[in-house]
């Protein structure tokens, strides 16, 4: 598994399968997991779940920004899509990635994107999340949070268990919102725990920590385990319904989503929409290879199918490689 792991890693990071997919669009099906490219078809998906009862954060899903014309383009998408949300009237935050408004480029200049972002958010009583990415990235973003903090209270982030450091950033981050997950990408063992049994255990002590003595949790896993344990936990601590809400990405687990809407959690679903679709549905099958059943019919032909094999080739045949010359 770790190698088919790596393997969709790899794949989400291959900026020519990016573009390519691009130029397909969501008609290789990827519309199990993508709401829609524009903001009138996300807008669609956004009424109908909430229709159910169900709460959405919505992301302009942008990958592999290199320049600051790139970065100046999502930002002013995203501000449209407030916009739009606003106008809609619909029970939606948004969630935004900081390295798609230049982080990585320039500090200050990616500061007054996300000014502008939350800024307007606020106008709107919207809030708006930091979704974390790679290590690198990761005290950047917290900067990015303390700055933006210093004037708008409509932001929070994200802890991911796999790191070291999560405990001590939940405790930090105490007074935030804050959305916990297990962690997507794949990092060093010098910073981030590999085991599955240490990230879960760990999630789990940051899920405790944060119901108990923080402000808002959004618990953001389709772990059935880490659900009932939370179900569990909140009861036995008079915790109550409205301190928390589980969170699931677009198009997975509808039963349990369904379920736990039903049951009278709050749920908030992430809703990825754009044409930059393709890294983020390789993360997905990065975390659970399982995830192909749910869109292998649709998604791949037999144009796609040669595409994914000859990256795979090319993957196995430099992992062959590296490891005949150590
Ligand atoms: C709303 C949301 C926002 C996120 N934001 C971020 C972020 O900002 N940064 C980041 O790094 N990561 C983010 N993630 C991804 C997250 O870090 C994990 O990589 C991802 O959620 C997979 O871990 P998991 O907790 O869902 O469970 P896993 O560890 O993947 O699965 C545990 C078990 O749950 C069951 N299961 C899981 N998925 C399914 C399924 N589709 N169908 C049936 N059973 C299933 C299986 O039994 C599996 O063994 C986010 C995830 C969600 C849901």
């Amino acid at each position: 598994m770790p190698v088919l792991r790596d393997f969709f890693i790899a794949l989400s990071e291959n900026q020519t399968l990016n573009k390519a997919a691009q130029k397909y669009g969501l008609k290789l099906g990827a519309q199990s997991v993508v709401a829609g490219t524009t903001i009138p078809e996300v807008i669609e998906s956004i009424k109908e779940l909430n229709a159910q009862g169900v709460s959405c954060t919505v992301n302009n899903i942008g990958e592999f920004v290199h320049d600051l014309e790139e970065a100046t383009k999502a930002k002013e998408h995203i501000l449209e899509t407030i916009e739009a949300l606003h106008e809609n009237g619909v029970d939606a935050h948004i969630s935004i990635k900081p390295s798609q408004l230049g982080l990585e480029i320039d500090f200050d200049f990616c500061y007054d994107n996300v000014m502008e972002i939350v800024g307007k958010a606020n106008e709107y009583g919207i809030f708006v999340n930091l979704d974390q990415e790679t290590y690198e990235l990761l005290q950047p973003t917290y900067d990015l949070m303390d700055q933006v903090a210093q004037t708008y209270d409509n932001i929070g982030t994200v802890i991911q268990a796999y790191f070291f450091n999560a405990k001590e950033k939940t405790e930090r981050y105490k007074d935030f919102r804050l959305r916990l997950v297990k962690g997507a990408y794949k990092e060093s063992a010098n910073v981030a725990y590999q085991d599955k049994i240490d990230i879960d255990l760990n999630f789990i002590e940051l899920i405790e920590y944060h119901l108990l003595n923080g402000k808002f949790t959004s618990i953001a896993t389709h772990d059935h385990n880490v659900v009932n344990h939370v179900k569990q936990f909140v009861e036995d601590h008079g915790i109550p319904k409205d301190k928390f809400e589980f969170q699931m990405l677009y198009g997975f687990r509808k039963d349990l989503q369904e379920q736990l809407t039903a049951e009278g959690y709050q749920f908030c679903t992430y809703v990825p929409f754009g044409t930059d679709w393709y890294g983020y549905f390789m993360r997905r099958l990065a975390e659970r290879p399982q995830n192909i059943n749910l869109v292998t019919k649709q998604v791949f032909n037999k144009k796609t199918n040669t595409v994914i094999g000859l990256a795979a080739a090319a993957f196995i045949l430099g992992r062959l490689s590296k490891r005949n010359k150590s």
